[in-house]
């Protein structure tokens, strides 16, 4: 049994090590256990064929903030970009693609009405989805039982809503809650535009266009504006890279990172979490016990319902958790050729959503436990910025496809794999003819596969879904928005808990200065 750490933390996720960082810096003696081989959680790389690795789950960064970047130092620590500031290229069958990149949106049949109507809405969502940002870079305001720094953080909500103007004020209260498939319908004529920005707010969710509130869930995506990203980034050696710059952050600042060091159980004695046993057998103890992994399994699987008031429990069985999204990773022998689109593209994000009612068919078959027949695609061919990922003059391509849902009617047998995959495939090659000849390997990763490779329930991209009634003040349940959880001394810093999931850093970081606040006003 060894005590010699302030604090232990469940879990090398990006937010664990941002935690770990922060701690570190404060002073805290703290030691990281991952359960896995390397850290980063669903911000990883690995080889899934002979000669290619690819970032095996989230393959884009864009809302992790720029100034965290800087002040982490993670240049220092290795951190390289190979593209920036990516532009979204919406594939068609016919060839004729829409660019949008920023503000500007381009096709070569696009009207002026539209790209106007882009630019402006492209502004206005900037407004709003900084004032969000602005939220998530602050603990969630408790309304009832408030402080004075609950009641500060709503007086700053409050007032960065108010410098919007009366207008946008107005507006916002009205699209809020709206659907974005009635957002994206009412501001745009072309059918393109109108589904590369619904894709936009469901990618990552089990919703689909028609669901309430998705206009929130794409605000929540575009605060990467306002975190300093003009587009998605790719990391040299992919998302891996990027995990192992902020290990490396985390251990100069005197944290502990311990690799293949699960967690099997978390040590409460008398409502107090004391400690961790590890999957050896070895127990840990330290005042402070923060866990990375989402909150059923922590609350659930590490601390056990026991423990826990029936109420409580309740609420975290509540959380909505389903996971849809799927990876599909491809071994190239060449690039694959995308009749229409200018060669110099060929790096952008890709994405292939042909049109809203396309968007919500994908979406249906979800709902009764089928996968979608034509499902919608983000892609990226990392390959073509960083050539390291493959052997000389191959590619690779590294695909999110939704709808997939994790409790599959019948299970996720081999049989249901081949056919998600053929229908993947055959989409594709709506876009790219003849890709299907030039793929020496091919691995499929669907949501119990991603629950399995990087211990998240559900397999969830979020650890929870984004959607108004699991956000701020009630996530990851209502009351317990401040990372704080039931148990004295145990505390939740991923992304299940506020502002959310995507890689972003801020569950971790807030986590932090929450502890350290609370250890300063002892
Ligand atoms: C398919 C897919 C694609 C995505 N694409 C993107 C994208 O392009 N861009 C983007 O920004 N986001 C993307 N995301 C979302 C993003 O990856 C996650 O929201 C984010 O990684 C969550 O980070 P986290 O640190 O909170 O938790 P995680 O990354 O889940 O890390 C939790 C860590 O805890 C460890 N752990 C859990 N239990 C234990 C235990 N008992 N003992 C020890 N260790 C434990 C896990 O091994 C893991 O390392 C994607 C997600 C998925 C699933």
């Amino acid at each position: 049994m060894t005590d010699t750490h302030d604090v232990i933390i469940i879990g090398a996720g990006h937010n664990g090590l941002v935690c770990a960082a922060t701690l570190a810096k404060a002073g805290r003696r703290v030691v990281v256990l991952e359960r896995a081989d390397r850290p980063g959680g669903a911000a990883r790389t690995r080889t899934f064929a002979p000669g290619y690795s690819v970032s095996s789950g989230a393959h884009f960064l864009n809302q992790f903030p720029v100034s965290l970047i800087e002040e982490l130092q993670l240049a220092k620590h290795g951190l390289r970009f190979a593209a920036k500031g990516l532009a979204t290229v919406a594939l068609q069958a016919d060839g004729r693609h829409l660019r949008l990149d920023g503000a500007k949106a381009a096709a070569t049949d696009l009207g002026a009405v539209d790209q106007q109507a882009f630019a402006e809405f492209h502004a206005e969502i900037a407004s709003y989805a900084a004032v969000l940002a602005g939220a998530f870079g602050r603990r969630p305001p408790r309304l009832v039982d408030s402080d004075w720094r609950d009641r500060l953080g709503l007086l700053k909500l409050g007032w960065d809503i108010r410098t919007l103007g009366r207008d946008r004020m107005r507006e916002v209260l009205r699209i809020g809650l709206m659907n974005i498939h009635d957002l994206a319908s009412e501001r745009f004529e072309d059918a393109r535009l109108r589904s590369a920005v619904a894709f936009d707010a469901v990618l990552g969710t089990s919703m689909g266009p028609r669901a309430p509130n998705t206009v929130m869930s794409y605000l929540y995506r575009r605060t990467a504006d306002a975190f300093g990203h003009a587009g998605p980034s790719i990391p040299v050696g992919g998302m891996g890279a990027f995990a192992d710059a902020l290990a490396a952050a985390a251990t100069a600042r005197g944290a502990e990172i311990r690799l293949q060091a699960g967690v099997a159980s978390i040590v409460v004695h008398e409502g107090r979490a004391t400690g961790v046993v590890l999957d050896s057998g070895e127990v840990l103890n330290a005042s402070t016990v923060i866990s990375n992994a989402d909150p059923r399994t922590t609350l659930k699987g590490l601390v056990g319902y026991r423990e826990l008031d029936a109420g409580f429990v309740r609420r975290v069985e509540g959380i909505r958790m389903r996971g849809m999204a799927a990876k599909l990773h491809l071994a190239l022998d060449a690039l694959p050729s995308i009749p229409g689109l200018d060669a110099a593209n060929a790096g952008d994000r890709l994405v292939l959503c042909p049109s809203l009612e396309g968007l919500d068919e994908a979406m249906n078959p979800s709902k009764y436990r089928q996968f979608s027949a034509e499902p919608v695609i983000e892609l990226c061919i990392p390959t073509l910025h960083d050539p390291s990922l493959a052997p000389p003059g191959k590619h690779v391509i590294s695909a999110v496809v939704q709808y997939a849902p994790v409790d599959l009617e019948g299970g996720w047998t081999a049989a249901a794999r081949a056919e998600f995959e053929a229908r993947i495939m055959a989409r594709l090659e709506t876009v790219m003819p003849g890709i299907g000849s030039l793929v020496s390997s091919s691995e499929l990763c669907v949501a119990p596969d991603i629950q399995s490779e990087f211990g998240i329930h559900g397999g969830h991209w979020h650890h929870g879904e984004i959607s108004v009634d699991q956000l701020l003040m009630m996530r990851p349940v209502v009351l317990f928005s401040q990372y704080a959880m039931p148990i004295d001394g145990l505390w939740l810093c991923g992304a299940g808990a506020h502002p959310g999931g995507g890689v972003m850093g801020l569950a971790g970081r807030n986590c932090a200065q929450e502890i350290i606040r609370k250890r300063a006003s002892a």
